[in-house]
């Protein structure tokens, strides 16, 4: 048994998609003055799978990225790589999130690559790695956060003589990784991206005399990636681009296929009359008749309210308009003067004939980004794997 909405992912399409970004990282665009990978090797990719691989579910993605050549995974929460491990994964796997109030068992359990992100959460793996000494004979590997001016989490950029000699010391834990997080990566006018880029390198020049020396330096998100490769570093950790989608407003400059798509089937078609609306609220009314047909997939599968009256669906290869109010299970498109029955095929987001609809366009038309949409595809809808 399994419902008319289904959400196909396209396995083939993220192993391609990390090939694409693995070789334009090997070949320095020269856009930059100086080229920060100029006689330096290529930035290894941590593929960010977090939010449960945007939604295209974590375990099968997890290990389709590793087959294609990740160097690390990156999730967001300590319940998040377990369920790799669960899977599979057997690459490292980099945890973002703070960690101070976390039972931390499961870094052991799994080993799993926490980041330390505040004085809280270093003292707190510092315990829980110091009460495990007798299991492990290795230091726990972490990650260090900076925070060059985004202001969520991580050291901050100007504080780090007195933050970090504390854990630099620490018995039981090894820095492997330095990183910090663009505020601004997606607005290319904003100055704010090129002053984080010069404090996260006045950190790094500065780690030596604390007493730090990671080998993984690492900043650029997806939209960082495309625009300087000054901030390439040692790994690159693109999420939204694994998964097709160039996050807007850039334009895409390497070969990406989207991997989810979205489909469902006409379940029931009428025809209303001049003066009449649909759906709670009666919006939509049209002084013509028309012919309307619902879709079995609504706000709990995640399609948004806003849809309605602004976006579009594909049947029998032509866009029509979502209309009247999109319900918890439903919603409805007008279809009038197609010949349509119960049954057809309808793509929510995808291609079907010539036409096609990216989640950057449904986006746009609502007023959010892709990231929000692609991770409320609903629980409720299956995802079909191809490509495994
Ligand atoms: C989500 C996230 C990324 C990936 O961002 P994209 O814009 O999807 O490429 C990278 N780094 C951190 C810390 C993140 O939280």
């Amino acid at each position: 048994m399994i419902r008319q909405t289904v959400a196909h992912v396209d396995l083939a399409a993220i192993e391609a998609n990390l090939k694409a970004i693995a070789s334009f990282l090997a070949v320095p665009t020269a856009n930059t003055q100086p080229p920060a990978s100029a006689g330096r090797a290529a930035p290894r990719i941590i593929a960010v799978v977090k939010a449960n691989a945007y939604g295209h579910g974590a375990g099968e993605v997890g290990l389709a990225l590793e087959r294609a050549g990740a160097a690390m995974l990156a999730c967001a929460d300590i319940e998040e790589g377990i369920v790799l491990r669960r899977a599979g994964v057997r690459l490292p796997i980099l945890v973002f999130g703070a960690l101070g109030i976390s039972d931390l068992d499961g870094v052991f359990d799994y080993e799993l690559t926490p980041t330390i992100s505040t004085p809280m959460a270093a003292q707190h793996l510092e315990e829980a790695a110091a009460r495990q000494k007798d299991r492990r004979r290795s230091r726990l590997r972490c990650h260090l956060k900076i925070d060059t001016g985004m202001n969520r989490l991580g050291f901050r950029h100007d504080n780090i003589e007195r933050t970090l000699p504390a854990i630099a010391h620490s018995a039981h834990l090894s820095i492997d990784g330095v990183y910090t997080h663009f505020a601004t990566a997606d607005d290319p006018e904003h100055p704010a991206f090129g002053e984080q880029r010069e404090r996260f390198e006045h950190v790094l020049a500065r780690l030596p005399a604390l007493g730090i020396t990671p080998n993984g330096r690492h900043a650029a998100n997806s939209a960082a990636l495309l625009r300087d490769e000054r901030v390439w570093y040692d790994f690159v950790r693109p999420g939204l681009l694994l998964y097709g989608i160039v996050p807007p407003p850039l334009a895409a400059m390497l070969p990406l296929r989207p991997a989810l798509s979205l489909h469902s089937r006409i379940v029931h078609v009428k025809g209303t009359r001049p003066g009449e609306g649909t759906g709670y609220g009666l919006h939509s009314v049209s002084d013509r008749p028309r012919t309307i047909a619902i879709v079995p997939a609504g706000y709990a599968d995640g399609l948004d309210r806003r849809m309605a009256g602004r976006a579009f669906m594909l049947v029998r290869g032509k866009r029509v308009p979502v209309i009247g109010s999109v319900c918890m299970d439903m919603t409805m498109i007008d279809v009038t003067g197609l010949d349509v029955a119960p049954g057809d095929n309808v793509v929510i987001v995808g291609a079907q004939g010539s036409e096609e609809i990216g989640m950057r366009e449904i986006a746009a038309s609502i007023g959010t980004i892709p990231y929000e949409l692609l991770c409320r595809v609903g629980t409720r809808i299956e995802r079909q794997y191809d490509g495994r």
